[in-house]
């Protein structure tokens, strides 16, 4: 038996472990992979169950005590522009593959879709960076993660913390040469919506699209980013996030993993060296100059690896040591999950039949469509209610 369905989470660890391949990851309804058993060819082994980071999670959480905490940002304006955060990615990438190592993170394949890939050459840093806000398939990294430590090369891992407990389970023991970066999560949108998207996107522009960013900051800085689109025709489309449909659904959890609005994988329970986030308020605190909107990580440490990886690059950070309470302030997301929203059902479920993604996006994904209209009408009609009702006493 493996994982509930709702808590599985697709990070392949049982896929990449079974024996006699009785395990493929095949797309849900909803667009996520989740592994399906070939009952004809399972010995009933165990690996999988015994393997799978949902149901070994530990309850006694491995991060024993409170993580370092720090606000950094790197000192090379052009890794600090062309990352999400504050480039501490970039910096770490740097020294591993300094030392002859690998890194593992996700990148977009030719048709846009979220994969995790390796590079060995700081040259190809670009495809890695920056969040792409969709799940990512893991495929058979896992594998090559324990053919270059079994190797001796030193590998860097980053991956969302639910794909950092999934290695860890697969490799089923530690590596002196590994290190693991997760990030905090908000949740992990539907590959299959994030790939609508985008076709709805090249039918209206009449172009393939090439390039996307998430987070453009380039023009409206770290806290005001924006979704950029480049098309093969030259063309580019750009848009704040409130005001891009896939990111209002991603914000409103529409179509988000079911595993995630009951992630077991939060603070305390980390599974990698370190998690980077973005310092959000940083701008408020006390004694930080972070007033530049060019970005601020959020670097937890929680193992001495992770604290030591830190150090090698701090030469080449902005750094500041800050409490824990402050992260946590502005980061819910840390500790704990989303609710799931009411009418997430209700929108996979015409996703399903609907081939109109435009109706969808009217529907579900607008913030000034005809629902947000009519809020307005009926609590400006029930304020000026209320005033007549005030009025006559
Ligand atoms: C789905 C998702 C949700 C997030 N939610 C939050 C949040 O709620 N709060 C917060 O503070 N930060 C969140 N982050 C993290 C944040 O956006 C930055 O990625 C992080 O701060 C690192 O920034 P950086 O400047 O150091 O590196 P960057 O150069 O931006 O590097 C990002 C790293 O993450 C990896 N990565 C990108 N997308 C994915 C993906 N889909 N799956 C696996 N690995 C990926 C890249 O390969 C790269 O290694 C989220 C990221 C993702 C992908």
């Amino acid at each position: 038996m493996l994982c509930e369905q709702a808590l599985c989470t697709g990070c392949r660890a049982c896929e990449n472990k079974c024996p006699t391949r009785a395990l493929t990851m095949k797309e849900d309804g909803e667009g996520f992979l989740r592994p399906f058993l070939d009952t004809s060819r399972c010995t009933q082994c165990g690996l999988c169950r015994s393997t799978c980071p949902v149901l070994n999670t530990p309850a006694q959480a491995p991060s024993q005590r409170e993580p370092g905490t720090y606000a950094c940002w790197s000192l090379d304006e052009t890794i600090r522009e062309r990352s999400s955060s504050g480039g501490v990615f970039s910096l770490l990438a740097k020294e591993v593959l300094k030392d002859g190592g690998v890194v593992f993170g996700a990148s977009f394949d030719e048709d846009l879709r979220v994969r995790h890939t390796y590079i060995e050459d700081f040259e190809q840093i670009d495809g890695l960076r920056r969040s792409k806000y969709v799940q990512s398939d893991t495929g058979d990294c896992y594998l090559q993660v324990e053919n270059f430590l079994k190797a001796g090369r030193p590998v860097l891992f980053v991956g969302a913390p639910c794909q950092v407990a999934g290695l860890n389970a697969y490799l089923g023991k530690p590596y002196e040469n590994l290190l693991t970066l997760s990030f905090i999560c908000y949740g992990v949108p539907s590959p299959k919506v994030f790939e609508t998207y985008i076709r709805y996107r090249e039918d209206k522009h009449k172009a393939r699209a090439a390039r996307l960013s998430f987070r453009e900051k380039q023009g409206s800085g770290w806290s005001n980013c924006a979704m950029c689109i480049e098309f093969e025709d030259g063309t580019k489309l750009r848009h704040p996030l409130k005001q891009d449909p896939y990111f209002v659904g991603f914000g409103r959890h529409l179509f988000t993993r079911p595993s995630c609005f009951e992630c077991h994988f939060r603070y305390p329970n980390i599974f990698s060296d370190m998690t980077l986030g973005d310092f959000w308020g940083a701008d408020k605190l006390e004694g930080l100059k972070a007033n530049d909107d060019k970005g601020v990580s959020l670097v937890l440490t929680h193992t001495p690896k992770g604290e030591e990886g830190l150090k090698r690059i701090a030469p080449h950070l902005f750094i500041q040591r800050r409490s824990f309470e402050e992260a946590l302030k502005y980061n819910p997301r840390l500790k704990s999950s989303s609710a799931c929203p009411r009418n997430r059902s209700r929108f996979f479920e015409e996703f399903a039949q609907d081939t109109d993604f435009e109706r969808l996006i009217r529907r579900y994904m607008t913030n000034t469509g005809w629902k947000a209209g009519l809020k307005k009408t009926i609590k400006a009609l029930l304020g000026e209610g209320l005033i007549h009702k005030l009025r006559r006493g």
